[in-house]
């Protein structure tokens, strides 16, 4: 192992990590599950796992491409760490098969993986280890070279700023700064697939925020591929490029962070990313695009758009997110959908309130309006009668 100043000296230059390209920024139209010439890196294929006569995971086809941020997004216990853990080679799945750059893995010990590295929860960290030996393990057990070993560990500490701590033991580190060391031994080994189980758990909303956008650089610069586990909706939306979202050990639905709040698949959907205001009702005509839904109970109707394999008389759920219902104190006037309701609540959040109206049907009705003048004096209240609208096209129709 190389003494203090080579280490510091090696950290304080910029990362030259090059296990593939960079990935490219978000705005660009990186999108390779679109792309049927392209094969995924990993390969989930009708998987099925059962613990004796539980069904964990439930027949579960998913393809994951190189270079994506992935998050599996669900509910405690709804099978997330299952799937993780089957990729990493911790479960073997009871019926399926698991494919990595079109291999089949599904047999194979962890060890033997070793395009797949995982960063735990618990971070693992061997608290008599200096940082940068906990840094360097995973490639002393590989038996790798010690002046590569060496330039291995550098690299990650100057990728994850940890330059500083190269000698300090876990213990003399903050839960944020553990989390670093345990990701720069993961990411040390330059595996093509990273897997996270919740990797940054155990952090504060604030810190956490920061490292979600560290590990979004971290994975830009590297090129890896990360698969990551959270029940966070926050967090999955600002990392990932595409989220599985689970229910009960099946995948609800697969899709990009806008295309899942935009157009979820199902109220279990629409409810688990983000806020949202939901009416049940009736489909009673169907003009073009223009679906007409019966609300009976808040005998009412409201106009909404997509109408495709709709039929009359089908029972829907109206999904509206909270940001798209505006709040009037008199009937507007535009042909939108319209309707009466009591303020019960108001939330002022500094940028913006939140409106809790009761209408008709008995529901509680949320409408969040920013709060763009400067004033402290709000002129909707508790109590007010209020008229809450929204445009035809601002609405999805659900059909489960
Ligand atoms: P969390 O967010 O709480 O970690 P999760 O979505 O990751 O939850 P899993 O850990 O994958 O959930 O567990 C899925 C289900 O399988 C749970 O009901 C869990 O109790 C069960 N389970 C997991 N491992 C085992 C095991 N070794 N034996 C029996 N049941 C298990």
């Amino acid at each position: 192992m190389a003494g203090n100043a080579s280490v510091a000296e090696a950290a304080a230059k910029p990362a030259a990590y090059t296990p593939a390209s960079r990935t490219p920024a978000p705005q660009s139209n990186f999108a390779p599950w679109k792309d049927p010439a392209k094969n995924p890196i990993v390969r989930f294929e009708n998987v099925t796992k059962r613990f004796g006569d539980f069904v964990a995971i439930k027949d579960c086809t998913l393809d994951i491409y190189e270079r994506e941020f992935f998050a599996l997004l669900g509910p405690s216990g709804c099978g997330k760490s299952t799937l993780l853990r089957m990729l990493a080679g911790f479960e073997k799945p009871t019926e399926g098969r698991i494919f990595v750059n079109g291999k089949d893995i599904t047999d194979l010990a962890p060890y033997e993986r070793t395009d797949v590295n995982m960063m735990f929860q618990s971070y693992a960290l061997f608290p008599h280890m200096t940082v940068e030996r906990n840094i360097g393990f995973g490639l002393r057990q590989d038996g790798m070279e010690k002046s590569a070993i060496e330039a291995r560990v550098a690299e990650a500490m100057a990728l994850l700023e940890l330059g500083k701590f190269a000698q300090r033991k876990p213990h003399q580190l903050s839960g944020g700064q553990q989390q670093r060391v345990a990701l720069a031994r993961a990411i040390a080994k330059k595996p093509r697939i990273m897997l996270l189980d919740e990797p940054l758990g155990a952090l504060d909303k604030r810190l956490r925020q920061q490292a979600q956008f560290e590990l979004m650089r971290i994975q830009e610069t590297t090129g890896t591929t990360f698969v990551i586990v959270t029940h966070d909706q926050e967090e999955a939306m600002t990392v990932a490029s595409r989220i599985a979202v689970m229910n009960h050990g099946e995948l609800a639905h697969i899709a990009t962070p806008g295309e899942i709040y935009e157009f979820p698949g199902s109220r279990y959907v629409a409810n688990f990313i983000g806020d949202v205001n939901i009416f049940e009702g009736k489909v009673s005509a169907i003009d073009g695009n223009d679906v007409t839904i019966d609300w009976p109970s808040g005998n009412d109707s409201f106009t909404a758009q997509g109408s495709a394999g709709l039929t009359i008389g089908q029972q829907v759920w109206l999904a509206m997110r909270p940001e798209k219902v505006r709040i009037f104190q008199t009937k507007p006037t535009e042909a939108c959908n319209a309707i009466p309701g009591k303020v019960v609540d108001v939330g002022y959040l500094g940028s913006i309130s939140h409106y809790h109206v009761k209408v008709a049907s008995g529901q509680q009705v949320t409408a969040l309006r920013a709060n763009a003048a400067q004033t402290v004096e709000h002129n909707i209240k508790w109590d007010d009668d209020v008229w809450l609208e929204w445009p035809y096209d601002a609405g999805m129709i659900l059909t489960k």
